[in-house]
């Protein structure tokens, strides 16, 4: 081999270790898109949320914990803010508070706001109701109340700031895999009537492992965002300090070495997922915290893959539909729950559906199948609300944690049949 060819070798190589590629000229940006972020650490030690066991406050932070706002607008005008936060959940008040202003102060349609949080149970707890009585004389309980009215502004504030770097884009997508999420839920088909098999986490029960990404980049194309998903509960970490677990480190790691790009985390349908390997006592040598960052490191790299391969234009206009439905418990003396089901059509090329709470992965699953066309489908769950776990039929049938609420066994037909509704009247809409 000649010393020519060797040098052209590897200037051959060296072309392949580069940036995502931008599709421009071929993709014209006709879009406008902003992003913003803000920190949201609590600045007090606040009781931690997540699990039930911690019985004192946090101690500090191995990593800050942001919200972040990506706005687009389309070649009509229409817009679309989508928050993320990398918190235990979205409370429903704060929500309806959010959307309620950012309509009033920014023109927004409350159906043009999805609020989504990352779960990680490494965040404070939150209270929307001003402590009253008794509780009105802790102040743990009151820090929380305070912590949380201040975070409604912030998040306000955050979607004023995303909007006002609306700028001229272009958005394109596509999907990787990620293989660390796996069913937690023990193995019903092996093991029926035994609650104390051992046989979770459970390698033959449903996942979905994709890692949708939706990439904002200039007209020049310079990277600016992405928004990317994965369904997995964020807990591979259980210690006293604030982090954003997996996702906080996957979206640290996109953005290291980015100035000015911001990554954001769209929790998908992990409601049965844990992270695994999970804690220390499983692989002996590495901390709860490593396995955070590997597992964060590993859906970062499966973003950086989405980025690059082959993208998919995504298309205007924008398309948003909101609405609470009415969920009946089965359990004697719960109220019904008004539960928010949202779609978003980008043109003919991406269906986002947004579910509230802590959606169990059939959901996603059902709907990527009964929704597949020639758009690409997106399933986000924690978004709009967090009441608990939202269980399919088949985990209610099965029992167990996340069927413990106690829900009538319609939730999934209704939740399902309303995705549909909303994704034919928008498909109408567009006709
Ligand atoms: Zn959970």
């Amino acid at each position: 081999m000649g010393l020519p060819f060797l040098i052209l070798l590897v200037f051959a190589c060296c072309a392949h270790a580069q940036q995502p590629k931008s599709i421009a000229p071929y993709v014209p940006a006709t879009w406008k898109a902003g992003a913003a972020s803000v920190i949201v650490t609590p600045e007090k030690n606040l009781f931690m949320a997540g699990y039930a066991s911690r019985k004192t406050p946090a101690v500090g932070k191995a990593q800050d914990l942001f919200a972040k706002a990506l706005a687009l607008e389309d070649e009509q005008g229409g817009r679309l803010v989508i928050v993320t936060m990398d918190l235990i959940g979205v409370p429903q008040a704060m929500r309806r508070a959010v959307a309620m202003r950012a309509e009033q102060q920014f023109k927004l349609p409350p159906a043009a706001l999805l609020m989504n949080a990352s779960h990680t149970h490494s965040g404070p707890g939150m209270r929307t109701a001003e402590p009253t009585g008794e509780e009105a004389k802790k102040p743990l309980a009151l820090d929380a109340y305070e912590y949380t009215k201040a975070l409604e502004d912030k998040l306000v504030a955050v979607i004023g700031k995303a909007l006002a770097d609306l700028q001229p884009a272009r958005l394109t997508w596509n999907r990787a895999r990620c293989g660390f999420a796996m069913n937690r839920r023990r193995d019903y088909a092996l093991a029926p009537d035994d609650p104390n098999s051992k046989l979770a986490p459970n390698p033959n029960g449903p996942v979905d492992q994709e890692v949708p990404a939706l990439r904002v980049e200039s007209p020049e194309g310079a990277l600016r965002a992405v928004l990317f998903g994965y369904a997995c509960h964020n807990t591979c970490l259980g210690f006293y300090n604030y982090c954003g677990d997996y996702a906080g480190y996957a979206q640290e790691y996109l953005q290291a070495n980015r100035p000015g790009f911001t990554a954001l985390f769209l929790m998908g349908c992990g409601g049965d997922q844990n992270p695994y390997p999970r804690r220390s006592d499983v692989v002996p040598g590495i901390s709860d915290l490593e396995l955070a960052q590997q597992h964060g490191r590993s859906l970062a790299n499966a973003v950086e893959m989405a980025m690059t391969v082959n993208p998919r234009a995504i298309r205007g206009p924008i398309r948003s539909a909101y609405e609470e439905i009415s969920l009946d418990y089965a359990k004697p003396g719960k109220l019904p729950h008004d539960y928010p089901v949202q779609v978003i059509h980008l043109g003919p090329d991406l269906v986002i559906a947004a579910l509230g709470s802590e959606v169990v992965v059939d959901y996603s699953l059902r709907l990527k199948r009964e929704l597949a066309g020639e758009a690409a489908v997106w399933i986000a769950g924690y978004s709009n609300d967090y009441t608990g776990y939202m269980p399919s039929l088949r985990v209610q049938k099965e029992g167990g944690y996340e069927a413990a609420a106690g829900w009538a066994e319609t939730i999934e037909e209704k939740i399902i049949g309303k995705v549909h509704e909303l994704h034919r009247r928008l498909s109408e809409a567009t006709k």
